[in-house]
């Protein structure tokens, strides 16, 4: 990282150096450590499954981070324009960003390490903030299991994604008694390929959406167009963040209400810090973004295998 960047965040004393984030250098502390263990032992959303996410800290698998002021928006600036392609993204994908940016969490897939960058000037016990950092810890940590155990993920969510990409496909592309295992094997195409080997075909994408058109209402035409705006859509997430996330709700309107109303519909909530979009790829989001809405007991079986 350059040095003038790097000496713009100077470090307080008694910091140890944790890991690199986007080229940048993360420090953590062992005070650090124990804020965050107490805040996630002590609030409402994390306190089930506390004593994993302590261990964890021990381990190595999560490491709590030191950020100055401004370093977390600086970071996201830098996130948002380097997406370049889906391999390269794994690390960067997984941000969760909050309303207001005082904390984010980082999983990357490279180091096996979940990275939960706090501001400074965040005071974690007994506030809204701890909360937040609790769910952004939970989300990152179900991308992790997702990532990690890909054999376990699909057995154990998959009442809920079959639930979630049923209602989704059905709304997007008006389909009529379409049977569970075609719901099953789209998503499981998405997972196995574009999530955990990083390999998404355009052309095979289509297919497998085409696949669905049997069971569909929509003129030929009109499935056609919705399956071309499912790409484009995905494109754009990849080549500009920035562009889709000002764009997002115009042009492609109907698919983030397709993917908001199935979150609506199969969860009894909507997501509160996350972009929509993801889910188009990446089956694991749903798991994710349902983590926001109420932590099941599917979820803390999650997050205690992941030592
Ligand atoms: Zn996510």
């Amino acid at each position: 990282m350059d040095q003038l960047v790097q000496e713009l965040f100077a470090l307080p004393i008694g910091m140890k150096y944790a890991g690199k984030v986007l080229d940048m250098e993360f420090h953590t502390s062992d005070s650090l450590k124990n804020n965050y263990i107490e805040a996630m032992i002590t609030n409402r959303v994390t306190k089930s499954v506390g004593n994993e996410i302590k261990k964890l800290v021990d381990n190595g698998r999560i490491v709590p981070c030191y950020a100055s002021s401004g370093m977390i928006s600086f970071l996201l600036k830098r996130a948002r324009t380097s997406i370049k392609n889906i391999a390269s993204s794994f690390e960067i994908l997984s941000f969760l960003v909050s309303t207001d940016p005082t904390s984010l969490g980082v999983y990357s897939r490279d180091d096996k390490k979940l990275f939960i960058i706090i501001d400074n000037s965040v005071n974690m016990i007994g506030t809204e903030a701890d909360i937040q950092i609790a769910r952004i810890t939970v989300h990152e940590l179900l991308h992790m299991f997702a990532h990690e155990n890909t054999k376990k993920f699909l057995p154990l969510f998959n009442e809920e994604l079959n639930k979630f990409y049923g209602y989704f496909l059905e709304h997007l592309f008006e389909l009529k008694e379409i049977p569970s295992n075609e719901i099953s094997e789209y998503y499981k195409y998405l997972f196995q390929n574009c999530e955990i080997k990083g390999i998404l075909k355009f052309s095979e994408l289509y297919k497998n959406l085409m696949n669905l058109k049997q069971y569909s209402n929509l003129p030929e035409e009109d499935f056609k167009y919705k399956c071309m705006m499912y790409i484009h859509c995905i494109k754009l997430m990849f080549e500009n963040l920035n562009l889709y996330s000002e764009i997002v709700h115009g042009k492609y309107n109907i698919i983030i209400k397709s993917i908001h109303s199935g979150y609506l519909n199969c969860f009894d909530g909507t997501a509160k810090m996350v972009l929509y979009g993801q889910e188009l790829i990446f089956p694991s989001e749903v798991i994710c973004v349902s983590s926001e809405i109420k932590i099941t007991s599917k979820i803390s079986t999650a997050v205690k295998s992941i030592l």
